[in-house]
């Protein structure tokens, strides 16, 4: 992949002077895990198929993102690897000049068996997933019994010489809180780097309450009596994860969405499956791109419409959640199934 071709004729910047930079693309609703955090219910509402962007409308939208000055694309889901031969859409997007950085977060159920033609389409960085180390926590935690799948698809990507590969965790108390050290020590021996998440009370997760959440304050705390001293490291960046070192030089990474978020320095947006385009995780709503998309839009009406939309954007969803008294779960399971948009793992987290 080039550098990006950014000039500053094509920079734009939001009601906060942030820029449009990070587009999180979501290729899936559908996922096969079940995590009781974002997905408890039984049933769910799911996108009509006949909505589902094809990999060529991705391809359009992204030439305009790219042009407005996005440099950055994750794919997400659900769970992306469940999208039918994402290897060649990856292939795609590693081809079009001005894209720096494509990544993608998956539960990494069925990474093992993508990971070498994913590696081979120019996917340039993996996350993957993963809450606990003990299987049947994970059948607890998911409802499903694939943990060894998650740790075959991780060791591929190691056995790949993959580089950049990084381990999300939700840490949500009671649940898998005792698990800190042990997850640092097992990135170390996969070559990966941890980030642990606060718990967020975002669509989805109805079951989300203050005193489940283990704030990045509490797992310092944690971590440096098993560590000893733990050294933050100054970064520029607009990356949600705060880095810090262990005395022995291992990294680690924090995302304090819930007790410290970072709003101010937010480039991110999110694309739905279906072509729904969201300023912030916690947007009620998001601007219809599939519409215009399919009706015959021209390249510059395309611009003219994402341009002016993230110019209006006033979006610090997490900052407002942190000054709400009482919080509570952002959404109730009716909302939710009227609307599948607004479940987390529709927009892809
Ligand atoms: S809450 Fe919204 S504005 Fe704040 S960091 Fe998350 S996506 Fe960005």
């Amino acid at each position: 992949m080039t550098e990006p071709a950014v000039t500053e004729s094509t920079v734009i910047v939001d009601q906060f002077g942030r820029r449009l930079r990070n587009l999180r693309i979501s290729v899936t609703d559908r996922c096969n895990l079940r995590c009781n955090y974002c997905m408890p219910e039984e049933e769910y509402a799911w996108l009509p198929r006949e909505d589902i962007l094809s990999f060529e409308e991705i391809g359009q939208l992204v030439d305009v993102f790219v042009e407005l000055g996005v440099d950055k694309v994750r794919l997400t889901g659900g769970e992306p690897l469940l999208r039918k031969d994402l290897s060649r859409l990856v292939a795609m997007l590693a081809a079009r000049p001005g894209l720096g950085d494509l990544a993608m977060t998956t539960n990494g159920v069925l990474l093992a068996e993508h990971a070498p033609a994913l590696r081979r389409a120019g996917l340039g960085r993996v996350t993957v997933s993963l809450d606990t180390l003990r299987p049947e926590r994970f059948q607890a935690l998911t409802r499903r019994d694939t943990h060894a799948r998650v740790l075959e698809g991780i060791a591929a990507v190691r056995a790949a010489g993959w580089p950049g590969l990084k381990i999300d965790t939700v840490v949500i108390r009671g649940v898998n809180d005792d698990e800190l050290v042990d997850l640092i020590e097992y990135g170390a021996t996969v070559s990966a780097e941890v980030r642990f998440i606060e718990y967020m009370d975002v669509g989805g997760a109805t079951q989300w309450s203050m005193d489940r959440v283990v704030s990045r304050r509490e797992m310092l705390v944690r971590l440096a009596e098993r560590y000893g001293p733990i050294e933050p490291i100054v970064e520029e960046t607009s990356a949600p994860a705060e880095r810090f070192r262990l005395i022995d030089g291992r990294v680690f990474g924090i995302i304090s969405s819930t007790t410290a978020p970072f709003c101010r320095a937010c480039d991110r947006s999110r694309l739905t499956a279906d072509g729904l385009w969201y300023l912030c995780l916690y947007a009620a709503r998001g601007t219809d791109l599939r519409k215009p998309l399919r009706t015959g839009a021209s390249r510059e009406e395309l611009l003219a419409l994402i341009r002016s939309t993230w110019q209006g954007r006033r979006d610090r969803g997490a900052e407002e959640r942190l000054a709400t008294p009482g919080r509570s779960p952002l959404m109730q399971i009716g909302e939710l199934k009227r609307d599948p948009h607004l479940e987390m793992h529709t927009r892809g987290g």
